[in-house]
């Protein structure tokens, strides 16, 4: 190349617009314009060498000198295709050296310049330098490449295994995307190590510039992508929706923000639920917490807000419906009353809290529906038996999975009014266990002070209960909460008589299962003596539920046959109940005929009603064993060995042997021994058994007695009076047994039961001793003084 230094050469040129040619490097272009075909032409027609300069206006179709970079490369033409139609012309040159344009004549027919060769300049520069600045080139060429895939990388890192200064630089020089002035400046530059060091800071900036672009162009993509996504699943939930006929859902947000505005509440709970269907809003369709937010939402507009139903002032009114539906009952019908004529002098008074107590059947649930009729209240009866947790009462928190309001709420809910009757059955059966105590969140609903603001759980807004009438109903108030029992009005209701059973039945069971059965007064008749035998012979209860469930059983015979045409009406008569009810259930107990030598009647008390007891005393040579048979709990048996210690102790007084408790076994045994009995009023019974076995006198049959006793004698009062002495009647007993302290009870006492039985009081066994035993006959016992007696609570609790 020597020969060519300096040397000034006539050359074609070729203006290029927005490329450049570095040497040693090959490249394909389209040329089109006349003054480039013709310099084109010359070239061809001379040694094929042209000069590549680059044009500085890309627009210039003719451009002048100045218009052009004098630095360019003097290239060989290696190619050229000529398209068969127009005047472009396709040519591949290789890129030779470097060189200037002294002068450029602008012929339209084809440039020429006068061109001078020029070299790169020898520098100083450490070859480790060179080398930094070549690898440093190449990462960054990588990196380029990296992030422009359109480059083919492989041949492209083939080539630069060639690491070659001046090449290098070439190389990336051509291949990289630099603005035309940067390539210029490239060209331009004659120092190798500068311009692989422009070149790195060149390609640096465009690396910013390109992971820039690019991370804008990803984020762009993505969020593209996502309301792609969105718009994509949204078409779908729609065609789901209509496909599940739901089509209105995306509707009912706006559906539900105007019922929550339309509620007649406190802005403080509109802002709550409207915070929830917010949140509703944003959850995906079908989403687990959309439909727990959906549950709630419903729930709380459900929630009868600002409904009312307006009272019965009517006192006359109400009385007649009470007295409609129920016989008897007068200590509740009474409260009632009491309550309405409350309510007209201050109408600010608003619910009611009554607990009514008795056995079961007697009438509890019905009264309290009869009180809703009465007083024109919505009726909900919630359940309480068996619950012992508190979230059944106040809800379960709305992040638990199948959540839902307590029953409390949910009765409210059913009612669809802010002030109904809720009947509350069985409060005695709460129990209360790890799971919280369900009696607490029962009086935050009861308690009349707090209840103006009851939260559940579920709901989590506070809503008024003050208005509502709470009627709960108990078999015992023993097992009620203390707290609870403070805050009740008790009302009790006990056994019915069976008078009084008759009079129901013939007044109200009878005539409400004919209805019940479409049965017309004429087509079934059934006489008072065959309902008195149903209640003796079929029915062993305080109340009237089974009586009912036995009449139903008639009329489900009478219709049945009227509707067979076996028979037109059916009329039952004492005697024919076996007929139509099977044969009798309980036979009447017997009374004994002959008086027993330690064989006493007690009296019970079950949650049927009371009872007769037998207790049976067997004394047998033995070693002083005292035996407890029939199920007994260890009140009974604590009040046996009461029993054994007074009789030792008022042995020799008795005229009993005072070693007996040493050389005899006594065996107390209570008959019916698969019942379980418990209690301590069968103590008198104990110790009069005993008394007769030890001393063999013979106790009067026609006599039952009941009361606790103390180891002194002392005889204790006990429960359950009323149905005892009825027990007592219905087995033919001519004398009862009581406690002193019990003896004002009788004024509760039906006064049937009053007239047919002889009641004495005692306070003390040693009292009744003579009206017990046969004094009279042969073995008598000395000591006969007159002792009032206790109570036998022998509670049959099963
Ligand atoms: P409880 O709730 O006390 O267990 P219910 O209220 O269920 O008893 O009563 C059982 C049935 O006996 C009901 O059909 C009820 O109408 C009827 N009943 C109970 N007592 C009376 C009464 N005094 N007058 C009319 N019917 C009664």
């Amino acid at each position: 190349m020597n020969e060519l230094e300096n040397e000034i050469i006539r050359i074609p040129l070729l203006a290029l617009r927005g490329l450049s040619v570095f040497p040693g490097m090959l490249l394909t272009f389209d040329v089109e314009r006349q003054a480039s075909i013709g310099a084109l032409d010359m070239a061809s027609k001379a040694d094929q060498l042209i000069f590549l300069a680059t044009q500085k206006d890309l627009t210039a179709d003719m451009p002048e000198e100045d218009d052009i970079y004098h630095v360019g490369t003097v290239c060989r033409i290696r190619q050229q295709l000529r398209q068969p139609k127009g005047n472009v012309c396709r040519i591949m040159v290789e890129g030779l050296y470097r060189a200037e344009a002294l002068a450029i004549d602008t012929d339209p027919k084809g440039y020429i310049a006068d061109a001078a060769r020029l070299y790169d300049k020898e520098e100083r520069v450490s070859e480790a330098k060179m080398e930094a600045l070549i690898r440093n080139c190449m990462s960054l060429f990588e990196e380029y490449l990296r992030l422009n895939p359109e480059v083919v990388t492989e041949q492209i890192l083939n080539v630069l295994a060639n690491p070659e200064p001046a090449f290098v630089s070439d190389y990336i020089s051509q291949h990289v995307h630099f603005n035309i002035d940067d390539k210029q400046r490239l060209l331009e530059c004659l120092y190798p190590s500068r311009r692989l060091a422009l070149l790195a800071k060149l390609l640096t900036t465009e690396l910013n510039i390109m992971n820039l672009e690019k991370e804008l162009s990803e984020a762009t993509q993505e969020q593209l992508n996502q309301n792609q996504r969105e718009y994509y699943l949204r078409e779908e939930m729609k065609i789901i929706q209509a496909e599940l006929g739901e089509d209105g859902l995306t509707d009912d947000i706006g559906e539900y923000c105007e019922r929550i505005n339309a509620l007649p509440a406190d802005d403080e709970i509109k802002e709550k639920l409207l915070k929830e269907l917010s949140r509703l809003q944003k959850q995906p369709f079908g989403s687990s917490e959309a439909a727990v937010l959906r549950g709630y939402l419903d729930s709380c507009l459900e929630l009868p807000w600002g409904k009312y139903t307006e009272e019965t002032k009517d006192i006359a009114k109400a009385k007649k419906m009470l007295d409609e539906d129920h016989f008897g009952l007068e200590k509740v019908k009474e409260r009632v009353f009491q309550y309405l004529s409350v309510r007209q002098l201050a109408p600010d008074v608003k619910g009611g809290l009554l607990c009514l107590v008795g056995p079961p059947g007697t009438g509890k649930t019905s009264i309290a529906m009869s009180i809703a009729r009465a007083t024109n209240r919505k009726l909900v009866r919630v359940s309480l038996g068996g619950v012992h947790d508190e979230a059944e009462i106040r809800g379960h928190r709305k992040t638990y999975i199948g959540s839902m309001p307590g029953r409390i709420m949910n009765g409210i809910i059913q009612a669809k009014s802010c002030n109904p009757l809720m009947v509350l059955d069985e409060i005695d059966k709460l129990g209360s266990d790890y799971k919280g105590d369900p009696g607490a969140a029962l009086l935050e609903a009861l308690d009349p002070e707090q209840n103006s603001t009851f939260r559940d759980n579920f709901l989590e807004i506070p809503f008024d209960l003050s208005s509502v009438f709470f009627v709960t109903t108990a078999n015992s108030l023993d097992t009620i909460p203390r707290a609870l029992l403070d805050r009740m009005e008790i009302i009790e209701l006990s056994s019915y008589t069976d008078e009084e059973k008759l009079q129901i039945a013939k007044h109200h069971l009878l005539p409400k299962q004919r209805k019940k059965h479409g049965l017309k007064a004429n087509q079934l008749r059934i006489s008072d003596e065959a309902i008195k035998e149903m209640i003796r012979s079929y029915t062993r209860e305080s109340g009237v539920r089974l009586l009912e469930r036995e009449i139903a059983a008639v009329c489900r015979k009478a219709a049945g046959g009227i509707a067979e045409e076996r028979f037109k009406s059916l009329s039952l008569k004492e005697g024919k109940l076996e007929s139509v009810l099977g044969p009798a259930k309980y036979k009447p107990n017997q009374i004994r005929v002959t008086d027993e030598v330690g064989l006493v009647r007690g009296l019970a008390y079950t949650s049927v009603g009371g009872e007769v007891l037998d207790v049976e005393v067997a004394v047998v040579e033995g070693t002083g064993k005292l035996i407890l048979t029939g199920n007994l709990g260890d009140v009974m048996k604590e009040s046996a060995q009461a029993a054994v210690t007074y009789i030792r102790s008022r042995a020799r007084k008795l005229g009993i042997d005072p070693d007996f408790y040493k050389e005899k076994d006594i065996h107390i045994h209570f008959p019916e021994g698969a019942i379980p009995k418990d209690g301590p009023s069968a103590g008198i019974t104990v110790t009069i058994a005993l008394i007769s076995a030890l001393t063999g006198t013979p106790v009067r049959s026609d006599m039952a007695m009941t009361g606790e006793i103390t180891l002194r004698g002392r005889v204790l009062p006990i429960g359950g009076l009323r149905e005892k002495t009825m027990a007592a009647l219905r087995a033919g007993v001519k004398t009862v047994i009581i406690p002193a302290d019990n003896e004002s009870d009788l004024e509760e006492i039906d006064q049937t039961v009053r007239a047919k039985l002889n009641f004495v009081p005692t306070d003390h066994v040693d009292k009744v001793l003579d009206v017990a035993l046969r004094t009279d006959l042969e073995n008598s016992i000395c000591c006969t003084t007159k002792v009032p007696s206790q109570t036998d609570r022998c509670a049959v609790r099963q």
